[in-house]
């Protein structure tokens, strides 16, 4: 299915996308957004717990609701968006038509801005048949919020920094924390291995998880095994949380049609305003490499709205090369009005 011409197909609905999407529309441009995951935020959503203090103007506060802001800035001016779809390639067919062909349709627009950050990042899942039907309840991959653990004896499965640290974290809330380690030693720094022991952390060594007892669909204990002697033991547990890693996935710009300068083989080789070798294709985010970059959300902030005003340019020569700051642009007078409405 062929899609309506838009101004810009955005790639990642991360920090760095959603900020472009937010900017593209104070320009007056006509966006969509394409992601991957089944929602927005990109990889922030994988430390949603953790205390974001480094973001301009914004004081301290857990990462899911920075997530939440970005995601509500991102859809101010309504564009398109595309969840659970992964882009296979971008061909740039004339100057002002590229074609985004995504695993589902084919999109077009007149230009296209890369989002992708560290590519598509999945967790490891656990490797037990049927698994899956617990996430509704008490399987987690990720850690949603400390104050989920309060009062439950939580099994963490994982020896490196970060289950080390979500055990560290989650100990003076719950009733119990076990931490599980398939090795003889944690991968996770020493010293917060050994503080570990402060706040009564179990550790388990040299065991991994052999099968999960439910009763519909919570697990409510956990057999696991001696990785040598195979010997079984049952623990009681309200919550199980995995970290045996991430899958990487980022072959996008290996295999599509257009050709852009790499670094590292991975990032993008752009230019500090957000530009590539190809006119009408702009990075944005983690994924673009500078001698100036900012490997921060900070950063993406300052890329997206670079390659926002590239963008509109490219589209039409005759606009103004910068947007018009918010406080005094028109594109926000009806909003202004109605949330000075709701402050009264
Ligand atoms: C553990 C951790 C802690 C951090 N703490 C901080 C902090 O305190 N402060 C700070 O400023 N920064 C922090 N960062 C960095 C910050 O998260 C990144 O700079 C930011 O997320 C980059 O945003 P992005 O939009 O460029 O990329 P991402 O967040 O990686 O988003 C890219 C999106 O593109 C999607 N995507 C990729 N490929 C495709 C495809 N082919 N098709 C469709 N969609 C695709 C992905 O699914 C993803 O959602 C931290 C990072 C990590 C890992």
């Amino acid at each position: 299915m062929l899609s309506q011409l838009l101004d810009i197909t955005i790639i990642g609905g991360g920090p760095a996308g959603l900020y472009t999407a937010f900017y593209a529309g104070l320009r007056g441009m006509k966006v969509r957004i394409i992601e991957y995951q089944d929602k927005l935020g990109g990889k922030v959503n994988l430390y949603p717990e953790k205390i974001v203090w480094d973001i301009g103007g914004i004081a301290p506060k857990p990462a899911g609701e920075i997530v939440d802001d970005m995601i509500t800035q991102g859809l101010t001016f309504e564009p398109e968006v595309h969840l659970s779809e992964k882009v296979m390639n971008i061909t740039k067919k004339e100057e002002q038509l590229f074609e985004v062909a995504t695993d589902q349709n084919t999109y077009l627009s007149k230009s296209v801005i890369i989002a992708i950050g560290s590519g598509i990042i999945s967790p490891m899942k656990l490797a037990i048949e049927g698994a899956e039907r617990y996430e509704v309840a008490n399987l987690h991959y990720v850690v949603p919020s400390l104050s989920r653990f309060k009062d439950r004896r939580v099994l963490i499965s994982g020896g490196g920094n970060a289950a080390v640290d979500w055990a560290y974290a989650i100990a003076p809330f719950a009733a119990h924390v076990s931490i599980l380690c398939r090795k003889d030693d944690f991968k996770g720094h020493e010293e917060m291995v050994r503080k570990l022991d402060d706040r009564g952390v179990e550790k388990i060594m040299s065991h991994s998880i052999h099968s999960l007892q439910a009763e519909g669909d919570a697990i409510e204990s956990v057999i696991i095994q001696h990785c040598r002697t195979r010997e079984p033991r049952e623990i009681a547990v309200d919550d199980v949380i995995i970290n045996h890693g991430f899958h990487m996935e980022s072959d996008l710009l290996d295999q599509c049609d257009i050709k852009l300068e790499r670094k590292d083989n991975f990032y993008i080789k752009g230019h500090a305003d957000s530009s590539t070798q190809v006119p009408g294709v702009y990075a944005v985010g983690d994924i673009l490499s500078h001698d100036s970059k900012v490997q921060l959300m900070a950063g993406c902030f300052h890329d997206a709205a670079n390659a926002a005003n590239l963008a509109k340019t490219y589209i039409d020569p005759t606009a103004s090369e910068a947007g018009t700051v918010s406080s005094h642009n028109e594109v926000f007078k009806e909003k202004n009005e109605e949330l000075l409405s709701n402050m009264l």
